[in-house]
């Protein structure tokens, strides 16, 4: 079906990012700005890491406005909020800091102006999906951000984008980060249990056009464009084809995964969790979009395509061709010896 009503609920209006340092805001920040929204960048006051930085600097380079501050400082945040009349809050804090947003819901009431909150969503239908633990309690910690949320009256839209693009490691929470493996595949199960993997940037172009659509207040955003649509198995072939090679498969069984989310170290314990949830129960495709709440992406912008997974198992093809060159270099520089082009492990990417 096709809606065309796209009524612009804060056509330029301004848009507070909060954790536009973190790998998901990032995103988000870029995608404010590719759009031409006047951007404003949440940042913690103190020292910076000095990739931190360099991202903000990049960010404030193309144009957006930093301002100091934390989400748990109410008094602060209806100050910034007020100064500088934003119209739109997007938070992406990362998951030790859920509850904060608690505080920030308290401050963007109180102000009355704001016309979106958009909470640190940016995985899973939270309502619907049950991990064990300790996935679960970042769950449930996201639930009671959006039970405030609904309670406080100010219009939301909850991003549902399922997974990052990439090789969904077990024990590594942001995955694109990293090369899909190159010494052996690790298939969940069977490998038979599909999931949406969805690029960074198109994370971060679609939840901008949301802010902007009445069609999404008070929604659940569901990202399932069907081209994104993969088993671990499917992933696997694709990788192969791409390096050309064929790489050993190794069974991670439910059990396997339930125990390492049992030993509760902190985060991989909380991706096995999620792991178990994605690639064993299904959590992203067992329910249908058709709730009074639910939108999904693709029925609200149909003229809009996603970046394939084939195009961005391209862009870690390249990473992993920089990578062997570098090597290349570094061995023949050192020891002006014949080099032979290797494998890298998956985590140096
Ligand atoms: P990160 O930990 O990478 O970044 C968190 C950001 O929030 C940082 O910029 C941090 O600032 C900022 N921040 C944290 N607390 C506060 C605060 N109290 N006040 C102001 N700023 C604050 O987070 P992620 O990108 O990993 O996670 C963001 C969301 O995305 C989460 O909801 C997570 O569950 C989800 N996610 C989804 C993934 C997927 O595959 N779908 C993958 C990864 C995350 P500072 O730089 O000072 O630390």
């Amino acid at each position: 079906m096709t809606v065309s009503t796209c009524v612009s609920a804060a056509k330029n209006g301004r848009i507070l990012i909060v954790g536009a340092t973190g790998f998901i805001g990032r995103f988000v920040a870029e995608a404010s700005l590719d759009a031409g929204q006047p951007t404003y960048v949440l940042v913690r006051p103190g020292p910076l890491d000095p990739s931190k930085a360099d991202i903000i600097k990049a960010l404030k380079d193309r144009g957006a406005i930093i301002l100091q501050g934390v989400i748990s400082d109410k008094a602060l945040m209806e100050k910034l909020l007020r100064e500088h009349e934003i119209e739109v809050v997007i938070s992406a804090v990362g998951g030790a800091t859920i509850l904060d947003q608690i505080t920030l819901v308290e401050a963007i009431q109180a102000v009355g102006t704001i016309k979106r909150f958009l909470p640190s969503e940016f995985g899973h239908d939270v309502d619907r999906a049950d991990p064990v633990e300790p996935g679960l309690t970042m769950y449930l910690e996201k639930r009671q951000v959006r039970r405030w949320v609904e309670k406080s009256g100010v219009p939301y839209t909850y991003i549902c984008c399922n997974s990052i693009a990439s090789w969904p490691y077990f024990d590594n929470k942001h995955p694109s980060e990293v090369l899909p493996p190159l010494d052996q595949f690790q298939i969940y199960g069977d490998g038979s249990v599909k999931a949406y993997f969805i690029d960074g940037t198109d994370i971060g172009k679609f939840t901008i056009k949301t802010v902007e659509d009445i069609r999404t207040i008070n929604k659940n955003v569901h990202f399932r464009p069907p081209s994104n649509l993969y088993d671990i198995n499917g992933l696997a072939s694709l990788w192969e084809k791409k390096i050309v090679r064929t790489l050993p498969r190794v069974t991670i069984t439910e059990d396997d995964l339930l125990t390492i989310a049992a030993e509760n170290r902190i985060p991989e314990s909380i991706v096995a969790s999620f792991t178990h949830d994605i690639f064993i129960k299904g959590c992203q495709i067992n329910f249908p979009v058709e709730g009074p709440h639910d939108v999904e992406i693709g029925t609200l912008y149909p003229g809009e395509s996603f970046r394939t997974l084939d195009e961005c198992f391209n862009d870690f093809l390249l990473k992993l061709e920089d990578k062997l060159e570098l090597e290349k270099n570094k061995v023949s520089n050192k020891t002006n010896a014949v080099v032979e082009t290797r494998a890298v492990t998956a985590t140096c990417a």
